[in-house]
């Protein structure tokens, strides 16, 4: 499968930056740890979605047929615009480029079989089309990125409700940690983790996401 996605802004113009890898947070909102019965994790908890798993928010929403519930995890997304590595705050909230949406698809019953095995997450999370993603919003347009509110509905319905100010680690700590990890390069992107309502999503499905007072991307669910 071919997949021609590129970052696009919110008005759905290309942003000139390249593709790259997208480090996520595990467990970065205590609503959410509790929802699972996970504990905090002492150092941020960290995987890596692929290219390949990005696809336009927009398009459809593609869920992986006979692996058991895929769940929805939105979260905030950061594209990054300048490379980062062993980076100070400052540092990293200069190379931000924008902020926008981002659904961290999980199969939670391969990820818990994976878990119980203590082995990594991927198969459960990077497969492809597993990160489907909104426009961005340039972050001199957002003021404080620490404000941001976000929410997802499923049919008309509240399902999650994100606040930044809530995040356990904020975003200039994560950035700092993960730069001293992995270096990030101009059109990563980094996923912030999700808030308490993640749940199954279904064929049919209709997704209305938003980025408070900036940006709506809707999708409908369909099976691959
Ligand atoms: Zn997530």
């Amino acid at each position: 499968m071919t997949i021609a996605y590129r970052h696009l802004d919110n008005k759905g113009l290309p942003i000139a930056l390249p593709v790259g890898k997208a480090v996520c947070v595990g467990r970065n909102y205590l609503d959410h740890v509790q929802e699972l019965n996970n504990e905090v994790p002492e150092q941020a908890l960290l995987f890596i979605k692929p290219s390949t798993s990005f696809v336009p928010f927009a398009e459809a929403v593609t869920i992986p047929s006979g692996q058991g519930p895929c769940h929805n995890e939105l979260e905030l997304a950061l594209l990054i615009g300048k490379p980062l590595k062993n980076a100070t705050p400052q540092q990293a909230m200069e190379a931000i480029w924008g902020v926008g949406l981002a659904l961290d698809l999980t199969l939670r019953e391969v990820q818990d079989s994976l878990k119980a095995k203590g082995q990594p997450w991927e198969r459960a999370k990077a497969f492809d089309g597993s990160c489907p993603l909104s426009g961005f919003v340039p972050a001199q347009q957002l003021g404080d990125l620490q404000q941001l509110g976000f929410s997802l509905e499923v049919n008309g319905v509240s399902r999650q409700r994100g606040d930044a100010r809530l995040m356990i680690r904020d975003i200039p700590s994560l950035l700092c940690e993960i730069s001293h990890c992995f270096t990030l390069e101009p059109g990563d992107l980094v996923l912030t983790g999700t808030p308490k309502g993640v749940g199954p999503l279904n064929p049919g499905d209709a997704l209305n996401a938003r980025l408070d007072g900036h940006l709506q991307a809707q999708a409908k669910v369909q099976h691959a």
